[in-house]
């Protein structure tokens, strides 16, 4: 899939869009979700063009994979979600139910979370 440069996390990545930053790096920023599902509910993405995870995982170089897993650990440290625990979270594609083709994880905590996800039976 080619990337869209006109989804909504490439236009805060250019500063057309505000966002709730959280954390910026050279690779990375992380920001709040404006729909939050828990007390953290932050938004982790690189600043690369990628469009998945999977893409992410394919395509991105080691330092910008490894700036992100970082940044992430911070975020949750910095959070106070690290002790009580979170979940880290990334949707890809249609199954997975992907809004915006800008790879990036949710990283949500504050409360307990619940079960990971309904049984097919629950949806
Ligand atoms: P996903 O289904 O994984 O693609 O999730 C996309 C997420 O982006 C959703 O949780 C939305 O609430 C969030 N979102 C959409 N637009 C914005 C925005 N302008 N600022 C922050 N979060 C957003």
């Amino acid at each position: 899939m080619a990337y869209d440069d006109s989804n909504i996390f490439a236009r805060i990545l250019r500063g057309e869009i505000p966002c709730r930053k959280v954390f910026e790096d050279e690779h990375v920023l992380a920001f709040d979700d404006i729909r939050p599902l828990a007390p953290t509910h932050v938004l982790v993405i690189p600043k690369g063009h990628y469009t998945s995870a999977q893409d992410f995982a394919e395509a991105a170089s080691e330092a910008e994979i490894v700036a992100f897993v970082r940044a992430i650990g911070r975020i949750a440290r910095e959070r106070g979600i690290d002790a009580s625990g979170h979940r880290l979270l990334a949707n890809h594609g249609a199954d997975g139910r992907q809004e915006v083709p800008h790879f990036h994880v949710h990283l949500v905590g504050g409360r307990d979370l619940g079960r990971m996800l309904p049984r097919a039976a629950e949806e």
